[in-house]
């Protein structure tokens, strides 16, 4: 006999929904997609306990004739393409013909459907890919799909659904993704009987403030660009109005919602001396780009997008905010210090340079407790799974190899330095110290301008990161517990996670309302401690991470709560020292959140300032 079968069609339904079909804001998504490609303009959206017991689609779009009411169960089964070149050319939702299939795979399914020029509908039941039913039905014109006991095949998959609290976050989530990528759809969530939205076909803008209460309507300040590349419209929160949580940022590339953490920076950077230390902008933009011109194929649910002017679309975002914010007079006074700016990238021209503050402790040496633990890129990274394994993490994290490369490999573009340039570096003493802040080198080719305390910051992160993979971190105990209000979501989602926020440094308790602080990780400083819990708590309940990268997250921020002391560059040997020690890190350019540490300027661009 061969040792090779081929899968039977239920299995290997079973196993693409595995990456489809995560949870039940998963099915949410993919059916109202469904809906809209359909050409609905109303969608309803039915659920019970999360969607765990039932969800419940109803539209009133195209609807499907006989035989594609059992067809569309087929895995690549699509109306929506027909040849290679199309997927170049998309302006559907769906394409891959993925996801009713996987549905079909994994729940029980009752689909009633009927086109407005047949006389009757049809219904299919389907449990676990099989059919159990087709008949003529009477229902109105449109589709409707019931999704009963999602995942009762595959017990793993409802086993790690996390608390109908959660579950129905994420579903809130995709929902008005949706929703405000289709403003001109009506569209209405009910769950356990309450309606929580119903929302009126609608003006971009009114269906922006139908979601998020009235008062939003004079925070917004629109944005418009267009240009051959782009075209921008949308609106930005003026920046009083920012919040402490990543919440309410939506970008969006031809109606459809994605995630880029390229495109926030561009626009954090437009907010760049507008922001309170620790608060995020709010946005809403949407982009029109010519669908040759991007890939919504790289992951299979498709809130990642690649971009082929990715870099001038950026800078064409950074400008059109920048130009609206100015616009509505929103003048750079609000009452901050710069210098301890907590999570802005701070860009270095636009603004004066500051005065020396920074000193290092000179009993603080984050180094000693690595031996060779910052070895160059790529070696240290091989040791990784062994080290989490023997220190006991797999069992919780399932942290893997490829995962924990990744972990480290932020992209750098271009690099601007090269391994044999680092030792002329050291060949002689001569750094030079500008406003106590930029640390410039001789290079190769010219010279570097490192800035020392995003430097320092990046020697730190990557330093905990290093011993975090081996063991957990140490915890500085306070003195005083520190008390933080939470919602009784953080609170689940605390607990959730308590495991790994104890093996990052944090000892906690957590009552009721309040969440009590007796230890934080060394490094984190005293007045930074509460905004950093409060960005944990933001990217918990708004970003749903995984776990390596709510740990990246938190060292992170640890790293740049640790860099706000005084760094003593006076000192040769310290400052000579925060190099070396910054091309040991396996990224060097850019921190972990994309800020730029090091630029070189050479010889021809030093010739052309003489011309
Ligand atoms: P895709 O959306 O990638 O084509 P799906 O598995 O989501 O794949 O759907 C398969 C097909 O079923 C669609 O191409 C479409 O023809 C049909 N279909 C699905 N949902 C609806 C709906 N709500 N109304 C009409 N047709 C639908
Ligand atoms: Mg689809």
């Amino acid at each position: 006999m061969n040792k090779i079968q081929k899968l039977p069609d239920h299995i290997a339904n079973q196993i693409a929904a595995g990456e489809v079909i995560q949870r039940p804001a998963s099915v949410i998504k993919e059916l109202m997609e469904n809906s809209i490609d359909a050409g609905a303009t109303a969608v309803h959206v039915n659920i019970k306990d999360a969607g765990k017991t039932l969800i419940q689609i109803i539209d009133d779009g195209i609807g499907m004739g006989s035989s594609d009411a059992i067809l569309c169960f087929e895995r690549h089964a699509t109306s929506k393409i027909t040849k290679a070149d199309d997927l170049f050319n998309l302006a559907t939702k769906g394409f891959r013909g993925e996801a009713l299939a996987s549905i079909a795979a994994i729940s029980h399914v009752e689909l009633r459907t009927k086109r407005s020029e047949d006389a009757t509908g049809h219904l299919v039941r389907i449990e676990g890919s099989k059919i159990t039913e087709q008949n003529e039905t009477v229902c109105p014109n449109g589709t409707q799909f019931e999704i009963k006991n999602l995942f009762f095949n595959v017990p793993a998959r409802r086993n790690f659904l996390k608390s109908d609290k959660v579950e129905f976050g994420h579903i809130t989530d995709e929902f008005i993704r949706v929703a405000l990528a289709h403003p001109a759809v009506a569209f209405k969530l009910t769950h356990n009987g309450s309606v929580l939205y119903d929302l009126r076909d609608a003006v971009l803008r009114k269906r922006i403030v139908d979601i998020l209460g009235k008062n939003t309507n004079d925070r917004l300040v629109p944005i418009e660009e267009s240009t051959d590349i782009v075209q921008l419209k949308g609106f930005v929160l003026k920046p009083e109005y920012s919040k402490k949580s990543r919440g309410e940022q939506y970008l969006f590339v031809n109606d459809r919602f994605f995630k880029s953490t390229y495109f926030n920076h561009a626009i954090t950077r437009a907010y760049d001396g507008l922001l309170k230390e620790g608060y995020f902008p709010s946005y809403f933009i949407y982009m029109d780009v010519n669908p040759q011109r991007i890939d919504v194929n790289v992951h299979p649910t498709k809130t990642e997008i690649k971009f082929e002017e990715e870099k001038l679309i950026y800078s064409i975002l950074v400008s059109s905010i920048r130009q609206a914010l100015g616009k509505f007079n929103i003048a750079p006074s609000l009452d901050f210090d710069r210098e301890t700016s907590f999570d802005l990238p701070v860009s270095m021209k636009d603004q004066p340079a500051y005065e020396p503050e920074i000193k290092v402790n000179p009993e603080y040496n984050p180094f000693k407790t690595t031996s060779s633990s910052s070895t160059n890129s790529g070696s240290s990274s091989k040791n990784y799974t062994s080290a989490i394994k023997s220190a006991g993490f797999g069992k919780e994290t399932n942290f893997d190899q490829k995962d924990w490369e990744n972990f480290y490999s932020i992209k750098e573009e271009e690099s601007v330095v090269h391994n044999s340039q680092i030792s002329t570096l050291f060949s002689d003493d001569i750094t030079y110290v500008v406003k106590g802040n930029y640390i410039v080198v001789p290079s190769e080719n010219g010279f570097f301008m490192i800035h020392a305390r995003r430097a320092y910051e990046q020697v730190i992160f990557s330093d905990s990161m290093q011993r975090f993979i081996l063991r957990p971190l140490n915890a500085q105990t306070l003195l005083f517990p520190i008390e933080i209000e939470v919602s009784r979501s953080q609170r689940t989602l605390i607990e959730e996670n308590i495991n790994l926020l104890r093996q990052l440094g944090f000892e906690l308790e957590i009552s009721e309302e309040t969440l009590s602080l007796t230890a934080v990780p060394e490094f984190l400083e005293e007045e930074t401690i509460r905004p950093c819990v409060e960005e944990i708590l933001g990217t918990l309940e708004y970003e749903d991470p995984s776990e390596k990268d709510l740990a990246q997250g938190v060292l992170a921020t640890v790293a740049k709560s640790a860099a706000m002391k005084k760094i003593d560059l006076q000192n040769k040997e310290h400052t000579k020292h925060l190099i070396q020690q910054l091309f040991e890190c396996d990224q060097y350019i850019h921190t972990a959140d994309g800020r730029r540490i090091i630029v070189e300027m050479n010889m021809e661009e030093i010739g052309n300032k003489f011309n």
